[in-house]
């Protein structure tokens, strides 16, 4: 059955309606106000939700369920219980309350990390695997873990997701999360205005002429034989690909998959990953498959979607 799937992101939120199997009838994006308050974000997607329905004559009782993914760790019960709130009052906020109210509807609730994983492991780079760990590198870096065919939780609903805010480097830099030497800080677009400006060579770098410095630029100048730039892209390949043999290690998928815009330089850094894992990782060279998402855009709809379908079955 159809149902209506919201993806929160930081800067964008994405709604859809999406039926069976990963189906998608219609979707929009709207740009996120993570200022404001959860409810006037979802009042936003609200109306748009509503034009969608009358523009593709589905009626609200066709609808069999909501399902929203959110950038933050979240319990059983459709709760935010994370103490990094990414949207105003989201821990406050009770989403089984507002989808009763405002459309008398069951919900689920999930990390967007996971929602992605599960879209990828149903409808994507994950078909045919029931143990994956996943990692979406972008302005921070999510992290999920399927076990068994089942998402990875642990006792506080943590487990598999902070793998962005695990260390990899003792000495490392402060991390926004308090801790040091997180794998956000060594390697990802957040830190990597301040990774280069830290370094010797940045003055006669061409980085240094660019402002909010992302890493579409850092390809480019390395296409065109900045050193600076390729020492901080080899360093990042490292850093990932160390957090990656960490995730080996600790969780012993059989497929990695690694999503997020960065992985427009897929050619380079798929091979570097394998390479990675293949020496150091515990298990025989090619054990351990690594994989780009097919569902970039969609995956974390596409996973709502499958939960919201799977609730009561
Ligand atoms: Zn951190």
């Amino acid at each position: 059955m159809p149902v209506i799937a919201i993806d929160m992101g930081g800067t964008k939120i994405k709604f859809g309606i999406i039926d069976d199997a990963g189906k998608i009838l219609s979707v929009l994006k709207l740009e996120a106000s993570p200022g404001e308050t959860t409810e006037k974000n979802l009042e936003k997607v609200n109306e748009s939700v509503n034009k969608l329905l009358l523009e593709k004559d589905i009626s609200r009782e066709q609808i069999k369920a909501i399902g929203i993914a959110v950038p933050s760790i979240v319990d059983d019960n459709n709760h935010v219980v994370t103490r990094y709130v990414k949207y105003k009052d989201a821990d406050e906020f009770d989403f089984n309350i507002w989808a009763k109210q405002h459309w008398g509807l069951p919900i689920v609730l999930e990390n967007d990390a996971r929602a992605a994983l599960i879209g990828e492991w149903q409808y994507g780079a994950g078909k045919g695997y029931n143990d994956i760990g996943l990692l979406t590198l972008g302005t921070g870096v999510g992290t999920a873990i399927l076990s068994q065919g089942k998402l990875y939780k642990g006792k506080h609903f943590l487990g598999g997701s902070l793998g962005g805010h695990t260390s990899i480097n003792f000495d490392g830099d402060p991390c926004n999360c308090g801790f040091f030497g997180c794998l956000e800080t060594e390697a990802s677009t957040w830190a990597l205005a301040g990774l280069a400006s830290r370094h010797l060579l940045y003055s006669n770098s061409t980085l240094s002429k660019i402002e909010k410095l992302e890493f579409i630029h850092l390809f480019n100048e390395v296409d065109n034989g900045d050193e600076l730039a390729r020492i901080l892209l080899d360093h990042c390949l490292k850093a990932w690909g160390t957090a990656i043999v960490n995730m080996v290690h600790s969780h012993d998928p059989e497929l990695i998959i690694i999503s997020g815009g960065i992985m427009k330089r897929q050619t380079e850094m798929l091979p570097f990953f394998q390479k990675m894992v293949d020496q150091y990782a515990w298990l025989p060279a090619g054990t351990i498959k690594i994989k780009a998402a097919l569902e970039v855009d969609y995956a974390g709809l596409l996973g709502i979607e499958y939960l919201a379908n799977s609730l009561n079955k």
